[in-house]
């Protein structure tokens, strides 16, 4: 049986314990551009469309830094913000254009929608082979088999971390808190898979989960996405753990009366304990648009070789 432990190796850099999320995304993007020039020498031009329904702030922040990074490495990218009152078939007529228009590869729908519109409805509509945050049921099911063309976003970006860092995942107990559609049950999937990424023994815990702590202090790598700030405690890590935060939780910090942002992991308390643990803000979070943009790129090959 293999020696998780003893065998682990990261590539932690001048990092000391701190993933950082800035230099993965550096690594990501040099390559990316490089992608981009050849697939223009070949007469492609990447072009993601970004559809918004509303006028919901965070989802507009967001799309805009997506296509203030795309520009930057060449791509593309343009916002579609219709009006919050809009119908479902309009909007359903909308994303049948963006599917039909040859010049757009990527196409990314903001969430959450108007409560009129089902993201359902939307969702099985999108072509999957645009569907660059990997929501369509084929592309879903594709993924269960370990055949996927997409990976969704925020798997992608943990993914990029593990390799970056070059943490071995093969033999490892990892263990999942958090299984939502877009972080938790993908990565189930991709980290037990066979593949450089995988091989790993995963266990998956959520708000019915008996014993939480007792869990989370056994996994060689603890991943959490719950929504719940600053939840995970050093009681609930052991010090031959590794940390992936995926929690972006806005609180008001009592000492400055300021809005802020923390993971799901109390990172003072917790860092001190472990091996490595991504911060929030500059972890996972700062990975993710850039998982958007390789999707992107992906798109235009997999339509180049269909
Ligand atoms: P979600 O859909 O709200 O699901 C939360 C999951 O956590 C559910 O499975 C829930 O269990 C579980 N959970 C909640 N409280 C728990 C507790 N006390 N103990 C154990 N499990 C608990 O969450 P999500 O969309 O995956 O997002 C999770 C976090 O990640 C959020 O902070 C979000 O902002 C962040 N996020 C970050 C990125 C990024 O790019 N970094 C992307 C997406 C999300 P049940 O299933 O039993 O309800």
């Amino acid at each position: 049986m293999a020696k998780y432990r003893n065998s682990q190796k990261i590539n932690q850099e001048k990092d000391g314990k701190n993933f950082k999320g800035k230099k993965v995304t550096k690594h990501i993007y040099q390559k990316l551009k490089n992608k981009v020039v050849n697939l223009k020498a070949d007469g492609l031009n990447p072009f993601l469309e970004i559809l918004m329904v509303g006028d919901e702030p965070g989802s507009e922040y967001y799309s805009k830094s997506v296509i203030k990074k795309a520009k930057a490495i060449g791509i593309r990218a343009e916002l579609c913000k219709l009006d919050k009152n809009s119908s479902e078939n309009q909007v359903l007529e909308k994303l049948q254009q963006f599917n039909n228009n040859p010049e757009i590869h990527g196409i990314l729908i903001q969430m959450p929608l108007p409560e009129q519109i089902s993201s359902d409805n939307l969702i099985v509509n999108i072509d999957p082979k645009k569907d660059v945050d990997c929501l369509n049921p084929i592309n879903v099911g594709k993924l269960l088999l370990g055949k996927a063309t997409f990976i969704p976003c925020t798997p992608a970006a943990i993914l990029e971390l593990i390799k970056y860092y070059k943490i071995k995942t093969d033999g490892a107990k990892v263990t999942i808190v958090g299984r939502s559609n877009i972080v938790g049950k993908p990565l189930v999937n991709l980290l037990m898979g066979k593949t450089e990424y995988g091989n790993a023994t995963v266990t998956v815990c959520h708000s019915h989960t008996k014993d939480l702590a007792k869990i989370t202090r056994s996994a060689d790598i603890l991943i959490v996405a719950i929504g719940q700030p600053l939840f995970v405690n050093s009681d609930m890590v052991s010090k031959s753990s590794l940390i992936i935060d995926v929690g972006i939780n806005k609180i008001l910090d009592k000492k400055s009366g300021k809005t802020t942002f923390v993971g799901d992991v109390d990172f003072e308390n917790v860092a001190p304990k472990v091996v490595a643990i991504t911060p929030v803000p500059g972890g996972v979070g700062s990975i993710t648009t850039a998982s958007v943009l390789s999707n992107v790129v992906k798109a235009v090959d997999y339509i180049k070789k269909t």
